[in-house]
């Protein structure tokens, strides 16, 4: 199995020779056909997120076939296409679990994380985790609904009916959540790094009712924002930007400390929050909704041996949509 692996944090990933895994009893082996790149791969690869499993195959939004599968296994027969996202493992036991936030488990595992991922030729995944894909979606574009889609759902949920959203930080969830939001017939702002024209250009032909870079001000007060960037600077920026009884959504795994700021900007009753993880039900949910959206995913597609490449492209802001890796 050929799989790029990280073997220590702060490495580029290396090709290498790994033996091909066997499903336990309620696990698939998946031949992996696309992967998606998300932000939090770098986090993994850069070291930012601790107790990574090492060595570790990254990748947590996976499209790929059934081609071997546990004894347990009767709701997924071999040839099945499967999506494996992010959430890989809960315990079902912990509060918790039990109180219908497994998102939150302390015991839970995550793909390409605590779990080897996707970034390889085959790859084994829980069942229970895994997700039958919208038919209408090729493999390709399918991928990046696996993480920036669900997360991106789940965050869009958690900033309530705002009908003025805020977007700060253009990347793969943002592209997905505001044809969600248009679909609503919400308004979208969106914020990009500062010169980053393309990427503003991109959120208006996606339906953005405004686009500028992350230090301008909104033409108007937003009702709620999301910050998909992993810059702690921003939130203070995005408070300044909502209006009283508005809420800031946090999206990210990883961001950077946030600066100090004056309690005014959170007076008003403002709200701050983060979203972390996913639950299946989001994840049924969401992939519910993408098609009657309709979503379309932007991709570059890169080679699987080319994951540098695409993570180096990532880091620069040179990505606009989601990338995606091939598995050939
Ligand atoms: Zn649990
Ligand atoms: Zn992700």
């Amino acid at each position: 199995m050929r799989a790029m692996l990280l073997s220590a944090p702060r490495t580029s990933l290396q090709e290498s020779a790994l033996p091909t895994p066997s499903p336990g009893p309620d696990q698939l082996l998946i031949r992996v056909r696309y992967c998606g790149v998300c932000r939090t791969d770098l986090h993994v690869v850069d070291g930012e997120l601790k107790d990574a499993k090492l060595p570790l195959v990254p990748g947590h939004e996976v499209v790929g076939t059934v081609v071997a599968k546990g004894e347990h296994v009767s709701d997924f027969a071999v040839g099945d296409r499967v999506g494996v996202p992010w959430l890989g493992w809960t315990c079902g036991r912990c509060s918790y679990c039990r109180s219908g936030r497994e998102n939150l488990c302390d015991n839970a595992r995550f793909t390409g994380y605590t779990l080897d991922g996707g970034y390889a030729e085959y790859s084994v995944a829980d069942r229970r985790y895994c997700f039958r894909l919208p038919a209408e979606y090729p493999d390709a574009e399918a991928a990046p609904l696996l993480c920036a889609g669900l997360i991106g759902y789940r965050s869009l949920v958690m900033a309530g009916d705002a009908q003025r959203l805020g977007i700060y930080g253009f990347g793969a969830a943002a592209h997905i959540v505001t044809q969600i939001a248009r679909h609503q017939g919400r308004e979208i702002f969106a914020f990009t790094r500062p010169g980053d024209e393309p990427g503003q250009e991109f959120a208006r032909q996606l339906g953005a009712q405004w686009a500028g870079p992350s230090d301008a001000k909104p033409p108007t007060e937003l009702n709620a924002a999301i910050v998909f960037a992993p810059v702690g600077a921003l939130l203070p920026v995005a408070l300044a930007a909502v209006a009283k009884g508005g809420i800031v959504v946090c999206a990210g795994i990883h961001m950077s400390d946030i600066p100090a700021f004056p309690y005014h900007l959170l007076w008003g009753e403002r709200a701050v929050r983060s979203v972390a993880n996913l639950t299946r039900q989001d994840g049924e949910e969401f992939l519910q909704l993408a098609p009657k959206v309709p979503i379309r995913t932007t991709i570059q597609v890169f080679p699987l041996r080319q994951a540098n490449e695409a993570l180096g492209r990532l880091r620069a802001g040179q990505v606009h949509g989601a990338a995606v890796l091939a598995i050939d």
